[in-house]
């Protein structure tokens, strides 16, 4: 039986960098909490902004869980120092997780390295490819040590010059079977309904990956027309994703997990962050 989010509202996570540009990150958690959502995703840089430490004491006080931590990866690079460079921020990424208590860190593999400040240093995405998959593998082992699961976030193939070169759930459950075969739960996949929507083996392939390789679900809606590659996620029942019809594959894969909100929009960014949360709640309920 699918889920009834209308009674559930301890399922809905919010991604923190839904409202980044409203607020730092306590004010946002504070918001939170007096809403009734008591699940996060944060993410590295707004975590920094007020601080670790604190951020940990806030969450802890108030009783806010993690259903994620975003993000690590970015693992392609031009030489050997770049690459271990590469590692060692995964490390620290997966320290900050676990400080947070956080279920799982996220991986947006990384691409052509330089394109995301438009200047790619090669050109090869099978390099870059081999590259992510080799971090992956050694994140990993440093991940399983302190007890911290990695979940590969396909993205869109519009953004696998510049941020991942992994674009399909296919090619991250490729990857996770390569080097997780024993599916142990250490490795698995973020399903983020916008990157994955389109994809005619979706159905197939969220069936392949199970409840032990579905790590984390993301929601917002796919827009028509959409406007910017990166920034015109559109609020769920705005756009074309038919997301309870998504959402029952999931959870017939055995996913029993958080659904997280997760818009980055120039549009919703400009708006109070009061009318944000409060309409992610309601659609949240309503059409996720
Ligand atoms: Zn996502």
């Amino acid at each position: 039986m699918m889920r009834d989010l209308s009674c559930h509202p301890e399922l809905l996570s919010l991604n923190t960098a839904t409202v980044r540009k409203q607020a730092p990150l306590d004010a946002i958690i504070e918001a939170c909490v007096a809403r009734g959502i008591g699940l996060i995703d944060p993410w590295r840089d707004q975590v920094q902004a007020v601080g670790l430490e604190k951020i940990a004491r806030q969450i802890r006080d108030a009783g806010v869980k993690l259903s994620g931590y975003c993000r690590g990866g970015f693992f392609t690079a031009i030489d050997a120092v770049g690459l271990a460079a590469a590692l060692d921020d995964n490390r620290r990424a997966i320290d900050e997780a676990k400080t947070l208590g956080s279920p799982c860190l996220v991986l947006v593999v990384g691409a052509l390295p330089g394109a995301l400040t438009g200047a790619p240093a090669y050109r090869d995405i099978g390099l870059a490819r081999a590259q992510v998959r080799d971090g992956i593998a050694a994140s990993l082992d440093y991940a399983r040590s302190v007890g911290m699961p990695l979940a590969i976030e396909p993205l869109h193939p519009m953004q696998a010059a510049d941020r991942a070169c992994v674009n399909t759930l296919e090619q991250a459950l490729d990857l996770c079977d390569a080097l997780d075969p024993g599916r142990t739960g250490a490795l698995g996949v973020a399903l983020d309904a916008y990157h994955v929507w389109w994809d005619p083996k979706l159905a197939g392939q969220i069936a392949r990956a199970g409840a032990d390789r579905l790590l984390a679900y993301h929601v917002c809606d796919w827009l028509v027309p959409t406007r910017d590659l990166l920034n015109d996620r559109g609020m769920m029942g705005d756009g074309v994703i038919e997301l309870k019809k998504l959402r029952a594959m999931v959870e017939a894969a055995g996913y029993r997990g958080p659904v997280e909100v997760e818009l980055f929009s120039d549009a919703w960014w400009s708006k109070p962050m009061a009318d944000v949360l409060d309409t992610c709640i309601e659609r949240f309920k309503s059409v996720a």
